[in-house]
């Protein structure tokens, strides 16, 4: 599995279609300061879920979307396409090509996509859990994040090694069937208290 292709357009400086290709092996993206470089990785984040602006260095949601120059209007919609190849069947789903897509307009509708497919930002999150590539994950070490790992506290840094472990996918399922518990207990509680007052 590897990233092959990152494909934007409106999003942030990338007003137009642009095409970003990745061989197997290294790639190097260089240019000027300001050019862009972050914010392709600003993307691949986005796409993978990243829904707190301030690590997409933003103020708001709507900030990745192309907010105009001098020489041209802004624009009314980001569209961010990332495809995985899945020739080793990494992700457990049976195509050779995994697409992701995440659009958002400036209304705030936001839309995902998983192989053209329309799906929820919990599906696109499940399908990259215990990865290493997903929003937790470790496959985009910003500027700053080393120190981050080495000195957080051991909470924190735990999490990456469950990350890598693969078992957060069965934490968070496991979080959600106890809310689901919880709730139905509730209920349970609730339909007692009806019978008790009907008998
Ligand atoms: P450096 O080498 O200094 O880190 P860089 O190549 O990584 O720079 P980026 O930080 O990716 O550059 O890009 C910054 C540029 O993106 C700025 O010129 C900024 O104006 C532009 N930009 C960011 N958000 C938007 C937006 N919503 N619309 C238009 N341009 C944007």
């Amino acid at each position: 599995m590897y990233l092959k292709r990152v494909e934007m357009r409106g999003f942030k400086s990338f007003a137009d279609k642009t095409v970003v290709e990745f061989r197997e092996g290294v790639t190097c993206v260089v240019g000027p300061n300001g050019s862009g470089k972050s914010n392709i990785t600003d993307a691949v984040r986005w796409v993978l879920g990243e829904q707190r602006v301030k690590t997409l260095r933003g103020n708001k949601m709507e900030d990745v979307i192309f907010n105009g120059t001098k020489h041209r209007k802004s624009l009314g919609l980001a569209e961010v396409k990332l495809t995985f190849d899945n020739t080793s069947q990494f992700f457990p789903l049976d195509y050779e090509e995994i697409t992701v897509v995440r659009r958002v307009h400036r209304s705030g509708e936001s839309e995902y996509f998983i192989n053209q497919l329309p799906c929820r930002l919990k599906d696109v999150r499940e399908l990259f859990m215990d990865t290493g590539i997903g929003r937790e994950g470790y496959s985009i070490i910003g500027q700053g994040r080393i120190d981050e790992i080495l000195s957080n506290n051991k909470d924190e840094r735990r999490l990456l090694f469950e990350e890598a472990a693969g078992i957060i996918k069965y934490k968070s399922r496991k979080q959600e069937s106890q809310k689901k518990l919880k709730a139905t207990n509730e209920n349970l509680l609730r339909i007692q208290d009806i019978l008790s007052e009907i008998e």
